[in-house]
């Protein structure tokens, strides 16, 4: 019989049945259509407490498994996922809006199965940093204890399984704390994952407001995993200061992209539109305001509204889809905002600007603005939406000052057909990543993480493993 075999079978709505609370629960709505999705139980601090308790003791056992077990069960709850994806990602794009198609919902789950996967398969040895006869000094990775994660709502299983993978990679126990628009899909993820996992190494606390608060003061909480916007992050790394917890800081973006005047406007315009409309705008990392030199401003402006006007949008669940709503309504409020406030001060709508606000859904429709200034809020502050500015620039310099104007820090690009010149470009912006020719994509082998005020801590890789880990130096 293989693996496959023998892993639990789920459907969306007996997934759902599993995670739902015996009573008192809280609707969670589907932001396409209103309709409900499901409940979620609202526990508080009694509960959280329990699960950081069961943490402590799974964790020990769960260390001294080993870590070739560890990774062979990580690449057993990949099996889980991959056995459950269909109905993994039905229920995702229900809750989250995304639809199934596209880089979305079964890409989201896809992607949870290959961070799994990969994570289980990075080699991490101790590391001999001197011997030299007199000397022997080596530096092993320990496993830290309890690690809390705080997830957004944007991407919630992927983002779950990037802050999980690595912290049981490493020997740690995880209690996560998903956002509270985002829960079912974080605890269907977890029900799939515990079908293989011991018990207690991995559990989801999704409940009441103030719990994410009460896991960043928690003092049996090693380390926190954090995702989300800047303003929290600043409150998390407040409040763990008593117990000078680890954190891995993952915070909001206001990605620039700037196109060169050797780019190929046809030829970029969907790598463009990609790199921005992925999630429906919703990524951390995705190219928010974006700079084209005026030799080929109208070329860039008319390829990309071209290609964006061909991209449907709509409910989640038809296949058709590969764009879907906000989230939720203060989401969308945020991104009528902004694009008014372009509206306002004169800017040229190019596509959408127009969305109905009294339909069922919080759609907003495909926008771009054109002919905007540099200081308006929808350049300036991150909409996280299915907007994007583009600004117009003459001179390079200006545009890499432009770029790196403001606090935020996580990925950038460059686009041009002369590589090289665009690397010169490239080495000049201040972010965690700096794509060329492309915007956004991640890679499981490769470093992620942001500058300035958009975070730190490294995630993925063999980088990403040692921030789940207490160094310990042995010498002699
Ligand atoms: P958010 O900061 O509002 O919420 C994130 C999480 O923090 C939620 O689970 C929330 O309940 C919790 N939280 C809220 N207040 C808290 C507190 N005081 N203490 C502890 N936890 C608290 O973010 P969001 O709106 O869910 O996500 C969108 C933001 O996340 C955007 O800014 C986006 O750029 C950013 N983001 C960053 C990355 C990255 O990798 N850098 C990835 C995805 C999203």
């Amino acid at each position: 019989m293989t693996t496959a075999d023998t892993t639990t079978r789920f459907t969306t709505e007996s997934l759902l049945t599993a995670i739902q609370p015996e009573s008192g629960g809280r609707d969670i709505l589907d932001p396409a259509t209103g309709e409900l999705v499901g409940q979620v139980g609202q526990p508080g601090r009694p509960e959280l407490d329990a699960a950081v308790a069961t943490a402590v003791s799974a964790q020990r056992d769960w260390a001294d498994l080993g870590d070739a077990e560890r990774r062979r069960l990580l690449n057993r709850a990949a099996d889980a996922v991959e056995a459950n994806a269909e109905a993994l990602a039905v229920l995702l794009s229900r809750e989250q809006g995304k639809p199934l198609n596209g880089p979305n919902a079964r890409f989201e789950v896809g992607a949870c199965a290959s961070w799994l996967r990969a994570t289980a398969d990075f080699d991490l040895e101790p590391e001999t940093v001197v011997d030299d006869g007199q000397t022997f000094a080596q530096l092993h990775y320990r496993p830290l204890g309890v690690v809390g994660a705080i997830g957004p709502w944007n991407w919630p299983m992927m983002i779950s399984v990037w802050q999980l993978a690595p912290a049981l990679r490493m020997g740690n126990a995880v209690v996560m704390k998903p956002s509270s628009y985002t829960p079912l899909s974080v605890l269907a993820l977890a029900e799939v994952l515990n079908t293989v996992l011991p018990t207690g190494v991995l559990q989801v606390v999704a409940g009441r407001g103030g719990l994410g608060e009460a896991l960043s003061t928690h003092p049996d909480v090693a380390k926190i995993m954090f995702t989300g916007s800047t303003p929290t992050g600043k409150s998390i790394i407040r409040s763990s200061a008593d117990t000078v917890k680890r954190i891995t800081m993952e915070l909001g973006g206001n990605d620039a992209g700037i196109v060169l005047p050797d780019a190929d406007p046809k030829a970029i315009a969907e790598g463009l539109f990609w790199g921005a409309f992925i999630n429906t705008g919703q990524t951390c990392a995705a190219l928010k305001r974006l700079y084209v030199h005026a030799d080929i401003y109208d070329a860039v402006c008319e390829a990309l509204t071209e290609f964006a006007a061909s991209v449907p949008m709509g409910i989640g669940l038809d296949e058709t889809n590969e764009l879907g709503p906000l989230q939720n309504e203060a989401q969308f409020d945020i991104v009528d905002g902004l694009v008014e406030s372009a509206k306002n001060a004169g800017a040229r709508i190019l596509l959408g600007g127009d969305p109905d606000r009294d339909a069922t859904g919080y759609f907003y429709p495909t926008t771009l603005v054109a002919d905007i200034d540099p200081q308006n809020p929808l350049v300036v502050e991150e909409q996280f939406g299915p907007a994007l500015p583009l600004v117009k620039y003459s001179d390079v310099d200006e545009a890499v000052r432009m770029a790196n104007s403001l606090e935020t820090g996580l990925g950038s690009s460059v686009w041009g057909t002369d590589r090289n010149a665009a690397a010169a470009v490239a080495a000049r912006l201040e972010a965690g990543t700096t794509w060329i020719n492309s915007h956004g994509g991640v890679d499981p082998r490769i470093p992620f993480g942001g500058a300035k005020q958009s975070g730190y801590g490294l995630e993925f890789g063999v980088h990403g493993l040692k921030q789940l880990a207490q160094p310990h130096v042995i010498v002699g």
